[in-house]
């Protein structure tokens, strides 16, 4: 089972479980999936990008539309937080999580990349990941 974090285009945002990753894109398809709050079935996976994970889960902040229109104002800040607070692993993210998350001992904050593949991994293997807005100096 996967949990996904969905957003309809009234920007409610709720969660729902999905037995594999393509069952959402097809009841989608269906139009099988409406918004539990105003039953609208432009429905959508909330976009993450990048990912943080550690065991304190009030460290986690799943962030919805409004905060995030807030949050675009204070990326720069937030940024700052994460690289501060946080130990920037890259593309070793989903190996790090892993062992934070099963090893008890570890109370690492980490954040990184991941691509959607290895997203879906982690998923299944029930190890919560939260995502951010991020300010790419580089692109844009
Ligand atoms: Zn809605």
């Amino acid at each position: 089972m996967i949990k996904y974090l969905l957003k309809c285009n009234n920007k409610h945002e709720f969660e729902s479980w999905f037995s594999e990753s393509k069952e959402f894109e097809k009841l989608k398809k269906q139009k099988l999936i409406e918004c539990i709050f105003c039953q609208s079935i432009d429905v959508d996976k909330s976009i993450m990008s990048p990912s943080i994970v550690c065991k304190k889960k009030n460290v986690e902040k799943k962030l919805n539309n409004k905060d995030f229109i807030k949050m675009k104002k204070n990326l720069t800040k937030m940024k700052k937080f994460v690289e501060k607070n946080f130990k920037f692993v890259g593309d070793k993210f989903p190996q790090e999580a892993r062992e934070i998350y099963y090893d008890n001992k570890k109370n690492k904050k980490i954040y990184g990349t991941v691509t959607s593949e290895e997203r879906l991994e982690l998923e299944e293997e029930g190890i919560e990941l939260t995502s951010l807005p991020w300010v790419d100096n580089k692109k844009n």
